[in-house]
């Protein structure tokens, strides 16, 4: 893959406060907040987020929405529903490259140029890091090869694990 690895980078913090273009969500499928990120961005976006989460009427699972960021740094928040860990023989690998893919997509109709991602299902969904530090990486490249409108996609760790596993997929060839 030919990406300029400058365009994906590892980031180490809070994605609330980062001021990117966009940031995405591990949302649940109610988009009505929940633990982990989810909760942090509707905290720190504040209740006008969760008022317009309640008129998109959910998501599925592997598909994304985007709304405004309010009180955020970052004007927009993109809510993609991660899988849940169940071994994965039950579509997980798959649906997890969705929520990047279509992540990806929406931003790119939005105009956003740069944009964080959480490490989507590796909270309370229990998808192992590795597995999915190496999808997240590779739909992130493959995207990127096709398409110059994002400059750069913020992987942003909470955790040193996480970060481990990110730096790891970004080594391989
Ligand atoms: P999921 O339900 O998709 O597993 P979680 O929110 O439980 O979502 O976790 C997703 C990832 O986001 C985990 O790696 C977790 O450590 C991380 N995370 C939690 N809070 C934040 C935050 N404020 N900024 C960035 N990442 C966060």
């Amino acid at each position: 893959m030919t990406v300029d690895s400058s365009r994906v980078r590892l980031i180490t913090g809070d994605i609330t406060q980062l001021a990117v273009d966009a940031i995405v969500n591990a949302a649940n499928r109610s988009l009505l907040g929940g633990g982990g990120v989810d909760g942090a961005i509707h905290r720190a976006a504040g209740p006008a987020l969760l008022a317009e989460c309640r008129d998109l009427g959910g998501c599925e699972t592997g598909e994304a929405k985007i709304t405004r960021g309010y009180r955020l740094p970052a004007p927009y928040v993109i809510h993609t529903v991660g899988p849940i860990w169940q071994g994965g023989g039950m579509g997980e690998p798959a649906l997890l490259a969705a929520c990047y893919r279509n992540s990806l997509q929406l931003a790119v109709a939005y105009g956003v140029r740069a944009i964080a991602f959480p490490a989507i299902s590796c909270g309370v969904y229990g998808y192992p890091f590795e597995e999915a530090a190496s999808i997240a990486v590779r739909e992130i490249e493959r995207f990127l090869a096709d398409e110059d409108r994002i400059a750069t996609v913020y992987l942003v760790c909470f955790s040193e694990d996480v970060r481990q596993a990110y730096a790891q997929a970004l080594e391989k060839p």
